[in-house]
């Protein structure tokens, strides 16, 4: 990259970029270009055609930078910004201790402001997407909405239908829907937001109400969202209320299908892979959830082999893509890969094609985001390629995977416009966001009435040694 290269010759209304390498659907190419018009990728061709059919822009080349389809997080929690280090060392179900309490106390202010910074993070971490399951604040989804939009991140925000509790206010099934139906309606239109509907887990809502939110999201061409499959303890819960696991519970009710999306999907029996299979449900797989919190990992590898579809999600852990997909693949090999002897384990381009293209499929997003594309939105990284670790390159792909850190996302753009400058947002103060989260975090999490099990690592420490465990 020339060194006067500046955030300000990345702002005009349309850009020719020429980057060193274009991560397409199949893979890098050197010697393209994009133009980027109206929010979209208005052509993506090579060099020569680009600058032949558009003679009126001036090509920027960026010599040494990748340019990649922004990640998309396939499943997060925005709102629970207050409370990452919090489930560190938890046992399963941390929801109920933790995240309902902590979301319990969060007015419309700090929805909007823990949404805020979590979008930072987000977009600091490549993701240009996020897919948010939900809040079971107080605080209205509004405010997460308002969030995202400032920041300039894309969003598949889910509103939450639970009408048996779960962590959200019981109400009348109609009245549920009711709201639902005006939430579709309200988002549907919007650039960045876009409207889903969710169940926090099967077992927060009546049989018909889960019928009739996936039904409902169908109609809307929405996606539905739930926790599904995750915990053993969840597992059983499920059969011995309904007598069926939630996946089948969802199965049986017709609830499963094309626009659904489901998280973790972590215990799945053979025959619940047919079903995922046969109704062409998305599954969000989580890995460093499953690192930090599971019971198992997703089979993602069989997964892509079934032809299950599949994006990539943080589930609120990290926001990080890199960190993210290099997880996606050391989790599949140490689960599965180990004991198969399969050294390859998806390759690397399994686990860029899911936390890209293949998200923004399984999050409703096909045809929107996802990849270079002519008439996509313009969502993408400009990554710097020219550093050690990346030097010889042999396989581009791979080496994002395996060697590829957030700190070489020079520039973000979600929507064809540049949102982050080395990290940091170019239009609004990043910084006062994350002080200000830092000031209010501790009296909200003392009014949380938070159960945590396990101790901060110094009392960790000193209770180990009282105990002489260690
Ligand atoms: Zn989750």
């Amino acid at each position: 990259m020339p060194a006067d290269l500046s955030p300000t010759q990345l702002t005009a209304p349309e850009l020719m970029l020429a980057p060193d390498q274009l991560m397409l659907r199949d893979g890098p190419v050197p010697d393209h270009a994009v133009v980027i018009s109206g929010g979209k990728f208005a052509d993506v061709g090579s060099r020569a055609q680009i600058n032949a059919r558009h003679p009126h822009l001036v090509e920027l080349p960026l010599p040494g930078k990748l340019l990649m389809p922004g990640f998309v997080d396939a499943h997060h929690h925005l709102t629970q910004t207050f409370g990452k280090a919090l489930a560190f060392g938890e046992p399963s179900e941390i929801f109920r201790r933790i995240w309902v309490p902590l979301e319990g106390v969060l007015d419309d202010e700090l929805v909007y402001l823990t949404a805020k910074a979590a979008a930072l993070e987000s977009l600091r971490g490549g993701f240009t997407t996020v897919v948010d399951a939900g809040t079971r604040a107080e605080g209205s989804v509004a405010a997460i909405a308002k969030a995202t939009k400032e920041a300039g991140l894309r969003c598949v925000l889910g509103f939450i239908c639970n009408d048996l509790g779960g962590g959200a206010a019981v109400a009348d099934r109609d009245i549920i829907l009711a709201r639902a139906e005006a939430y579709l309606a309200r988002w549907r239109d919007d650039d960045l937001v876009h409207p889903s509907l969710a169940i926090s887990i099967p077992e927060a809502a009546t049989a018909a109400m889960l019928r009739e939110t996936s039904a409902l999201a169908a109609r809307a061409g929405a996606i539905f969202q739930s926790h599904v499959n995750e915990h053993l303890v969840a597992v059983e819960r499920s059969l011995a209320q309904v007598k069926r696991r939630p996946l089948e519970h969802l199965c049986d009710l017709g609830a499963l299908g094309s626009h659904v999306l489901i998280a973790h999907g972590t215990l799945v029996t053979p025959s619940e892979l047919s079903m995922l299979r046969e109704t062409n449900t998305a599954v969000a797989y989580n890995p460093v959830a499953s690192q930090w919190k599971g019971n198992a990992v997703a089979p993602a590898t069989l997964m892509a082999a079934l032809g299950i579809r599949f994006g990539i999600g943080t589930d609120g852990t990290r926001s990080d893509g890199f960190r993210l997909i290099d997880a996606a693949e050391a989790a599949q090999r140490l689960a599965f890969g180990l004991t198969t002897g399969d050294s390859s384990c998806g390759g690397g381009w399994t686990w860029l094609e899911h936390a890209t293209i293949r998200g923004a499929e399984a999050s409703g997003l096909a045809g929107i985001t996802g990849e270079i594309a002519t008439g996509l939105n313009a969502d993408f990284l400009l990554v710097d390629i020219d550093v050690p670790e990346f030097s010889p390159s042999w396989d581009l792909t791979w080496e994002l995977v395996r060697l590829g850190n957030r700190d070489q996302i020079v520039a973000v753009f979600v929507a064809g416009r540049l949102r982050l400058w080395r990290g940091w947002p170019v239009d609004w103060d990043g910084r006062a966001v994350m002080h200000e989260i830092s000031s209010r975090a501790s009296v909200a999490v003392a009014q949380a009435h938070i159960e945590r099990i396990h101790p901060v690592s110094k009392l960790h420490r000193a209770t180990a040694l009282k105990r002489k465990h260690y």
